[in-house]
């Protein structure tokens, strides 16, 4: 491992053990510095990865892209990584890196004070701490939003947040509900069609659904990586995928560009050629232009959308009651179980943490009417903290 001598022995606390925070420790490591704590609310890593679980879950960022630069996987099975094996994934470079020795389970740090030039933190059990810099890779999509729907405590069945997917409960021929669909619902869409007895997918806002390819890859391909450190190289940097991320920050950066007509074309041509039924076809048609919400990444949503057994219901939600989801046109659909894959705050960042940097000036107020920060990185008057993945930090892809 190459580790360098660093000039001063600073302290470093980074808050979050998922992949970002995982990657700060990593590089703190090589960079030479010992003095580091990972403060981690939940008892084990992977953030995002570890709270989702849901049916379907899978990873729409090519597999070989999804890794750290410096950790190519030849063992990925999928172009699309399953969710689990992401997880897999970074609990193997943590035990690699000895990572677990640096980090504090089942902490979390609920306030951060700048005083005198250096941070003292505290957790919410107590636990008192100094830093001289903190990193905060708290990520986004961690604080489930639950639905503004009456009635989810009165409903029978079973009832949960998709980030808090109760898997004792059995779904083989069961009738199941799905309310939301973005990523996340639409992934699960696509698994349960395949063993609900009834599924119902509740839309609000329809979606444009982007086509995407995942094959397995074959032994001889994963062999293929295993010999030649090039090919694995080039598959982190795939050129038909860095045009594909290209190719969208080109075109959410400048709706008139080429690049955004071309989104548009192949999501519209997608919705054409896979829908056959017209009324169908209308309900899943968006009134919006492709990317104004983050695009879905879908190589079978539409197909499980037709399946017999599966229905997509787009008039809008009363209240949730004792049998089921009762719309506002008096209709109710009649369910054994209830995913709410309603997404997450993710305007949130490091809140509800309570953090005062100079003067005593509280981000919560700096933040009042949304979260700012300079590069995505740091925020005026809140020295040497640094935020990995803030405010507008997952649209600032470069080139
Ligand atoms: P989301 O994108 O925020 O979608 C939430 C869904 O719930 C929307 O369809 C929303 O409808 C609906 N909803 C919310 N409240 C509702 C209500 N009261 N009644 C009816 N519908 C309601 O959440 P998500 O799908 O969990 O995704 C969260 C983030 O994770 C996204 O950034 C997503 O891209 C990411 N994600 C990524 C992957 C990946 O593979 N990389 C996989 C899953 C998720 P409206 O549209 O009408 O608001």
């Amino acid at each position: 491992m190459n580790t360098k001598k660093p000039s001063r022995n600073l302290r470093f606390v980074i808050i979050g053990a998922g992949m970002a925070g995982i990657l700060s420790g990593i590089k703190l490591q090589q960079a030479g510095y010992s003095n580091v704590t990972i403060y981690e609310k939940a008892k084990k890593i992977g953030g995002t990865w570890r709270e989702n679980t849901y049916p379907g879950l899978t990873c729409d960022v090519p597999s070989h892209a999804y890794t750290y630069s410096f950790e190519p996987n030849p063992e990925w099975s999928h172009q699309l990584p399953p969710g689990a094996e992401v997880q897999q994934y970074f609990e193997g470079i943590t035990a690699k890196y000895q990572l677990e020795k640096n980090i504090q389970f089942n902490q979390e740090i609920s306030r951060c004070e700048f005083i005198d030039g250096r941070w003292q933190l505290e957790t919410k059990s107590g636990t008192k701490d100094q830093a001289d810099i903190v990193i905060a890779a708290t990520g986004v999509l961690h604080h489930p939003r639950m639905p503004d729907i009456a009635g989810i405590d009165d409903f029978d069945g079973a009832i949960f947040h998709t980030a808090r997917w109760d898997h004792s409960v059995p779904l083989a021929d069961k009738r199941i509900g799905v309310i939301g669909n973005g990523s996340t619902g639409v992934q699960i869409i696509s698994a349960l069609s395949s063993q609900a007895a009834k599924l119902i997918h509740f839309q609000r806002t329809a979606q444009w659904i982007m086509p995407v390819e995942n094959p397995a890859f074959t032994e001889q391909e994963k062999e293929a990586f295993r010999n030649d450190q090039a090919l694995l190289k080039l598959m982190q940097k795939h050129p038909d995928y860095v045009a594909s991320v290209n190719r969208f920050t080109d075109g959410v950066s400048n709706p008139d560009s080429a690049a955004m007509q071309e989104i548009e074309d192949i999501v519209l041509a997608n919705l054409e050629n896979s829908i056959t039924d017209p009324i169908l076809k209308e309900k899943l048609r968006p009134n919006y232009r492709a990317a104004c919400k983050r695009l879905i990444f879908s190589p079978d949503y539409y197909q499980a959308i037709q399946k017999e057994n599966v229905h997509l219901e787009d008039q809008a939600i009363s209240h949730i009651e004792k049998d089921g989801v009762r719309l506002k046109d008096g209709t109710l659909h009649e369910l054994d179980v209830i995913a709410l894959a309603s997404g997450f705050h993710a305007d949130q960042f490091m809140r509800p943490m309570n953090i005062i940097g100079n003067n005593g000036i509280k981000l919560n107020d700096v933040w009042a009417s949304s979260p700012r920060a300079y590069l995505s990185i740091s925020i005026p008057e809140f020295p040497n903290l640094f935020m990995l993945n803030g405010p507008n930090g997952p649209s600032a892809i470069s080139h």
